[in-house]
């Protein structure tokens, strides 16, 4: 019998690839509005088709857009909310919100009224009846109250600020229904509650997508520069993740140290643990004496291949929201902006001083070795010139 299922399985695929057929909806189609519409749809799976995808990345597409067709999309995803298909409302007012500027105010109050909350990048920018609506909400809605405090996360304004500092002053009743205090959802859009009950952003404005391709040297950014000195807890040789030059951030010396940074790492023990380096003002870095040995790390790894030297190059400039969700359909290798979380918001406090660590740059795997997952993030504490390490997959 598994001969003939293995025969019969043979002429299924030979007749597969005798009938398979190039089908590209996108011929003819130059509305760029349409085209889009066409990228989102959901498309059954059928063996004898092959769709064509579109010759230009979806991305670029969206940055492509007029006002005027970024409103047209925005009215076609709102009609779509509630419905059927609902999860292409959501994805494309996800790269609305990540790739333009264009308000969607009311894609929002179409989505509060469906008692939808996501995606919570769509609400950075809502409007002061949307904020309040929400704020309204979270009293009674305890099945959405996560949903609902990311998306005031997002928002972010003075308001939600003050909100978050009354809850940690005054922790509300329905506290205990969350994992953690509500005003540290304020972490997963970028931002956290300083002591002062300030708002304190975690990332740099500035944002520069990394694409493959070596830095020929040019000395204001390389990924994974070789290092002499080994991890004292694997015996691998480290890397600088990255090794770049702060005036790219375009801030002064209050915001960010000037001149050169070393994010050293081992890329090994990285995966395992938040690693710490320390950039001296001489350019150099070293590992930090802060560092604490990850409680499990593996035992072969002198067998692991290394990742490649110098495999990324400085991109377009970007909006710092245009990696900020892992569902955008990007490139996530970035300088500056907001990071890219696979997991939840993870941003290490310094050893020394104990504040937050800014997020600085990020390293996707796939980027630079195909059939690669995995985010390496760099992280630097501009007061103590303290660097760290952490990475995160699915
Ligand atoms: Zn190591
Ligand atoms: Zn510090």
């Amino acid at each position: 019998m598994p001969c003939v299922q293995a025969r019969a399985k043979q002429e299924r695929d030979a007749y597969i690839r005798a009938n398979r057929r190039d089908v590209n909806e996108f011929e003819g189609v130059s509305d760029r509005v349409e085209i889009l519409k066409t990228i989102h749809r959901p498309r059954k799976f059928d063996p004898l088709v092959k769709w064509v995808p579109y010759h230009i990345s979806t991305d670029a597409v969206y940055l492509g857009l007029e006002k005027e067709e970024c409103e047209r999309l925005s009215g076609y995803a709102e009609g779509l909310i509630g419905t059927d298909s609902h999860g292409v409302a959501e994805d494309i007012l996800r790269c609305l919100a990540a790739f333009t500027d264009i308000p969607l105010d009311r894609c929002l109050r179409t989505l509060l009224s469906s008692s939808s909350f996501s995606p919570s990048i769509a609400f950075k920018n809502s409007p002061p009846d949307v904020r309040d609506n929400l704020i309204s909400r979270l009293e009674e809605d305890q099945e959405n109250r996560n949903h609902i405090l990311l998306a005031l996360a997002w928002i972010g304004d003075a308001e939600v600020v003050s909100q978050f500092q009354k809850w940690r002053v005054n922790p509300p009743d329905w506290r205990g229904s969350l994992f953690i205090p509500p005003e540290d959802y304020s972490r997963e859009a970028g931002w956290e509650l300083a002591p002062d009950g300030q708002r304190r952003d975690l990332y740099f404005e500035k944002a520069i997508g990394l694409r493959k391709g070596s830095s020929n040297s040019s000395g204001v950014l390389k990924a994974i520069a070789p290092r002499e000195d080994s991890c004292p807890w694997c015996g691998f040789v480290l890397i600088d993740l990255f090794h770049i030059d702060t005036s790219l951030f375009g801030l002064d010396s209050s915001q960010v140290p000037q001149g050169e940074i070393r994010i050293p790492t081992c890329e090994v023990c990285t995966a395992f643990g938040t690693v710490f380096g320390v950039s001296e003002s001489n350019g150099t870095a070293r590992w930090s004496e802060r560092n604490a040995r990850p409680e499990y790390l593996p035992e072969d790894s002198k067998s692991w291949g290394r990742l490649p030297i110098d495999p990324l190059q400085l991109g377009a400039d970007r909006s710092p929201f245009f990696a900020a969700d892992q569902f955008l359909p990007t490139s996530f290798s970035q300088l500056g902006g907001h990071p890219t979380w696979i997991q939840d918001a993870s941003y290490p406090a310094c050893p020394d001083c104990e504040n937050t660590m800014m997020f600085v740059a990020q390293l996707d795997h796939d980027d630079i070795e195909d059939f690669s997952e995995g985010l390496f993030y760099a992280f630097l504490c501009p007061n103590c010139r303290t660097t760290a390490t952490t990475y995160q997959q699915t």
